[in-house]
């Protein structure tokens, strides 16, 4: 009901269109727990943001902080913001251009941290804290998204 819209006439509204304001509620829950999916035409235009900017990103980091990769590749699936092989390749997942920036640099930084600890043991800890001192934190926001 828009704001500043006498009750009454949204009351009067609502009883009109009753079958309809109750069919429109019903869509909308079933929309919430279906959890719409992004459109294939919506995920090729988050691969092509995404292969604009992440790896000119990655290779900002990897050279500030002094990591070597070997690879960096674009991928999409829904288990993992990123991961990092044995061989130094880093995959990064095209839904991070979803993210805000400082935890897209999070998830770049914690797969550059991964290049010399493969683990997430204290070692590893202590690397991405001197890289990135508010991880903890950035984690914690992370898992609020939701990978397509
Ligand atoms: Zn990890």
């Amino acid at each position: 009901m828009p704001l500043l819209y006498p009750f009454r006439i949204g009351l009067e509204f609502f009883f009109s269109k009753r079958d309809w304001v109750l069919e429109m509620q019903e869509k909308q829950r079933n929309s919430f727990r279906e959890e719409p999916q992004p459109g294939s035409e919506e995920i090729e235009s988050m691969r092509s943001e995404a292969k604009r900017i992440l790896p000119p990103r990655l290779a900002e980091l990897a050279e500030r902080y002094s990591f070597k990769y070997n690879q960096v590749r674009i991928k999409h699936n829904v288990s993992n913001w990123g991961s990092c092989s044995r061989k130094g390749n880093i995959n990064l997942n095209l839904n991070l251009v979803r993210l805000p920036e400082e935890l897209r640099d999070y998830v770049l930084l914690h797969e550059l941290c991964h290049l010399r600890h493969p683990d997430h043991g204290p070692d590893f800890h202590s690397l991405l804290e001197s890289v990135c001192p508010d991880h903890r934190k950035k984690e914690k926001e992370l898992r609020k998204f939701r990978i397509f």
